[in-house]
């Protein structure tokens, strides 16, 4: 059994998501999930309704491969109305099984054997595992200091005559950053400069709470070589029906479809029905959204700092990153162990979003997309284990 038990080692590194490890962690020990982010209650009940009317209407059978018309059409109205950007609904938008499956696909896509892929650094956990799928290399950029910002001279230096692909995420998970129209033209103008390809995920387009989301797309030189991508999860709170999208130019969207048409083929048919009301309507609903979330990020973020767990600026997503205080020893993954088995309360490690996951410096990843009193009942039980919790990692 030695050589049939010798698996692809591109993927070996990538065995489990630390947000399944960590989700399973909390439903064993009874703890509070501040980790995996999804909300613990459903998005509009509208949207609901129309997946409902879906099924009933008889949406059951494989959908069109690049999706149905009408969401195809939603998708290119809500670039149109919220950025201006412009897409041919029949060949510059394709429905994915959300937006992982688009990274992936659209890795699998753009890339040769030996491509290298530009990521910024701590990074979604699913892009090295997309480069890693795709046969191409993963290149580093760090995002360094309270801010996470980049040094654009180290985009620079990573940049070499096999370099492909940047892939971008903003609003950014983990750190809750939202990358500045001056960061963005920094970027631009290196993949102008060198001929990228840049990807951009923005699933969380709409949980922005201070400053705008930007699309790179819409720079100078970039509308004919980004792709983007978005997802029904964030916006509208149904992460559980994995409709996402990719948009751009069509040979893009091509190449993205390509693979896409052989690894899912179709998806979510019912579900796409929804998705194209709530798009239609999403002046509506994603405020409906955005609202609750900013309010519990309120909430956490001055419950976490109270507690003494300094918090860096999180302007959207789910998300907000605090430090453990750089101490030496002070090790995140270990420290999210011990808190689930102590308070049980769950955050993530930050160093799960490293290219060198032993790379820990000493910062947690907590989500708010969870109920007020959920979050109520994760803060008393750190206050209630306050002391403990001070003498192993503060
Ligand atoms: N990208 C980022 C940055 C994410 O945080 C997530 C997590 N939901 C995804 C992609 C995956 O989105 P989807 O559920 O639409 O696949
Ligand atoms: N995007 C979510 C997070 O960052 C998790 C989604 C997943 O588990 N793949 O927590």
């Amino acid at each position: 059994m030695r050589k049939a038990l010798n698996f692809n080692r591109q993927l070996a590194e990538f065995h489990s998501t630390i947000f399944a490890e960590m989700s399973a962690l909390a439903v064993a020990t009874s703890s509070v999930n501040l980790g995996q982010g999804f909300p613990d209650s459903d998005g509009p009940h509208e949207i609901a309704d129309a997946a409902i009317e879906a099924i009933r209407a008889g949406h059951n059978q494989y959908p069109p491969g690049p999706g149905i018309p009408e969401l195809r059409r939603a998708v290119a109205s809500h670039q149109l109305r919220y950025y201006g950007i412009e897409v041919d609904s029949e060949k510059e938008v394709l429905i994915t099984a959300g937006a992982t499956e688009a990274v992936c696909a659209a890795m699998v896509g753009l890339c040769n054997l030996g491509d290298e892929v530009v990521l910024f650094e701590p990074f979604y956990d699913s892009y090295a595992a997309s480069v890693a799928i795709a046969g191409a290399t993963r290149k580093v950029v760090s995002l360094k200091g309270a801010r996470f910002e980049f040094d654009p001279s180290d985009l620079e230096k990573v940049i070499s005559d096999r370099t492909k692909v940047i892939l971008l995420n903003t609003p950014h998970n983990p750190t809750g950053k939202v990358f500045t129209p001056q960061e963005l033209s920094a970027i631009a103008k290196v993949a102008v400069e060198n001929d990228l390809l840049v990807v951009v995920d923005e699933v969380y387009e709409h949980l922005v709470f201070e400053g705008m989301h930007f699309p790179i797309s819409t720079l100078p030189g970039m509308r004919d070589r980004t792709l983007t991508i978005s997802s029904a999860a964030k916006s509208f709170s149904f992460t559980g029906w994995k409709v996402g999208w990719a948009t751009g130019p069509a040979p893009l969207v091509a190449a993205t479809r390509s693979a896409k048409q052989f690894m899912t083929y179709v998806n979510a048919a019912p579900f796409q029905h929804a998705i194209s009301y709530a798009l239609d309507n999403a002046e509506l609903f994603t405020e409906q959204v955005r609202r609750p979330m900013e309010d519990q990020r309120n909430r956490l973020v001055e419950g976490l700092n109270r507690l003494g767990f300094s918090t860096f600026p999180t302007s959207g997503t789910y998300f907000v990153v605090s430090d453990l205080g750089g101490s030496s020893g002070s090790s995140a993954a270990r420290f999210c162990v011990e808190l689930a088995n102590l308070a049980q309360v769950v955050a993530i490690p930050v160093s799960a979003f490293y290219h060198d996951q032993t790379k820990d410096k000493g910062q947690i990843r907590w989500t708010f997309c969870k109920r007020p009193e959920v979050i109520e009942e994760a803060l008393q039980r750190l206050t209630d284990h306050r002391d403990q919790m001070k003498a192993r990692a503060f």
